[in-house]
């Protein structure tokens, strides 16, 4: 007889209950116009592609444990020492390191809406997280981020899927009230938000992440870095896979992040781009919020001026039958009316609005 073991009762309760992260999706086939998961539309720094060949070779041993020169280029170029940083596959693994060290029973907390993996990171460590709600406005609530006692919360600035910003002195002003650790999550900061970082030399509860996958165009290869005070630091070291960055993927940061000029250059065409895409939209009449991000978030109206879950959902269909794939977030009141566009290169920016206009004409 067949011996037979039934994964989901003897799976640990709260992982039988836990929800995996969704991430946007990735089509298959050729003529996509990929507007979905704020990927940079460019390559990468041509620097990238001998540094990753000049890894072959080398690929039998093991890479170098603690990412040590890449730690020491990032420390430099923002006045910190290496012991303030740590290299994580993706920031996506410096957030879970993040959770698994220092979230204890009084929970996490971030703000609604926001980055959907911070619900899977402190479910994947059974502990529980505080919801603090956005208005339309978008703007921060400082004292109720601060009442709800987070061992740590997280702050994504500018925010997804909004894009809105936040200031130095919004979150000099929130660490100042808080006991907890914030973590302000600095995923899109390259593309115009101001930076926490200038306030870690004030404040030990303050850690930052930020990641190579947007602004160097490195998505595909993993990797994110995270700034915090030396102790901080140490700790996640301890939790951290021993070779949690592979050799490739350490050669093709540097090599991306030592290449300053390719990256001021790519950074401004996005930038641009933006500035293009939203001046498209605002002549629609459309209300889109202030973006310092490689994304916006705007509410399209139909030909007859209405806006809604509906509009937007119909919006979103018509553009992937025309191959065009923005994100759509059904599931929150204050997101359901629209839709997010990432920033991609003006020829598919253009698509993007004549694919709109194309809907409007039966919408
Ligand atoms: N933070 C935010 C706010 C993000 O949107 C993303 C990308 N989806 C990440 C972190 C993760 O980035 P990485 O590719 O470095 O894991």
């Amino acid at each position: 007889m067949k011996k037979t073991f039934d994964a989901s009762t003897r799976a640990l309760p709260h992982v039988q209950n836990l929800h995996a992260y969704v991430p946007g999706e990735q089509p298959q086939g050729e003529g996509w116009i990929k507007l979905n998961t704020n990927e940079n539309p460019y390559p990468p720094s041509p620097k990238v592609g001998p540094a990753i060949a000049a890894q072959v070779e080398q690929l039998r041993k093991y890479p170098e444990p603690v990412s040590r020169e890449l730690r020491a280029v990032i420390a430099r170029r923002f006045d910190l020492s290496e012991q303030n940083v740590i290299i994580g596959n993706g920031s996506d693994n410096l957030l879970d390191l993040i959770t698994r060290c220092f979230v204890d029973k009084a929970g996490a907390g971030h703000t609604v809406p926001s980055y959907s993996l911070y619900p899977v990171v402190v479910g994947m460590s059974n502990r529980g997280l505080i919801d603090v709600p956005f208005t339309r406005e978008m703007k921060l609530n400082i004292p109720a981020i601060a009442q709800v006692n987070a061992a740590v919360f997280f702050l994504t600035s500018p925010n997804a899927p909004t894009g809105v910003p936040f200031t130095r002195e919004e979150i000099a002003s929130l660490l100042d009230q808080m006991d907890g650790l914030l973590v302000v999550d600095e995923a899109y900061v390259d593309f115009g938000g101001e930076s926490a970082v200038s306030l870690l030399s004030d404040y030990q509860n303050l850690v930052v992440v930020r990641t190579f996958s947007k602004s160097y165009s490195l998505a595909g290869m993993r990797v994110g870095f995270a700034m915090a005070d030396a102790a901080i630091i140490g700790m996640l070291d301890r939790v951290r896979d021993a070779y949690n960055l592979d050799r490739v993927a350490q050669a093709a940061a540097l090599a991306a992040f030592e290449d300053e000029d390719y990256f001021a250059m790519q950074r401004q065409k996005v930038i641009d781009t933006r500035a293009m895409t939203r001046a498209a939209l605002d002549a629609l009449g459309w209300f889109t919020y202030p973006s310092a991000s490689n994304f916006l978030f705007t509410e399209p109206m139909n030909a007859s001026g209405k806006s809604g879950a509906d509009v937007a959902q119909s919006l979103f269909e018509s553009l992937k039958r025309a191959k065009v794939l923005v994100r759509y977030f059904p599931n929150h009141p204050l997101t359901c009316a629209f839709i997010r566009v990432s920033i991609g290169t003006d020829v598919e920016m253009k698509a993007f609005i004549t694919a709109v206009e194309s809907w409007l004409k039966h919408a």
